[in-house]
């Protein structure tokens, strides 16, 4: 058995279970969190941003994309967008590296969704 439920569905599962980290960066600000899921249940999150967060793998992204992939509106400046960063780490893979740009209103949609946390940058 898993030593740790997995975070979707509350109970230890038969086997090692996987895990993701979700991260925000709006300026200065860096916003994170780390999941540990059930295969099942990191399919199902990990399908919830797969289009708008491509795979650095895949080679989809292009720094010079100007739409937010989330909503479809431009995104005027750098400064007005923030970055997005997807980690996922399946059993006996490598890490799946995903990363986009969104605007700062999906940016903040997706904080408040995944229930992301400021994270205290060092000094
Ligand atoms: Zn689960
Ligand atoms: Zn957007």
């Amino acid at each position: 058995m898993s030593i740790f439920p997995c975070e979707d569905h509350g109970r230890r599962v038969p086997g090692a279970l996987e895990s993701l980290r979700l991260t925000v960066l709006d300026g200065e600000d860096r916003y994170s969190r780390r999941m540990r899921l059930c295969p099942e249940h990191l399919e199902e999150r990990v399908a919830i941003l797969a289009e708008a967060v491509p795979s650095l793998a895949d080679g989809q992204y292009e720094d010079r994309e100007v739409l937010c992939p989330s909503c479809q509106q431009p995104l005027n400046r750098a400064a007005a967008s923030c970055a997005v960063f997807l980690y996922v780490n399946r059993r006996h893979a490598e890490t799946d590296e995903r990363y986009a740009r969104f605007c700062l209103r999906c940016g903040s949609t997706l904080v408040h969704n995944w229930a992301l946390q400021i994270q205290q940058l060092k000094d």
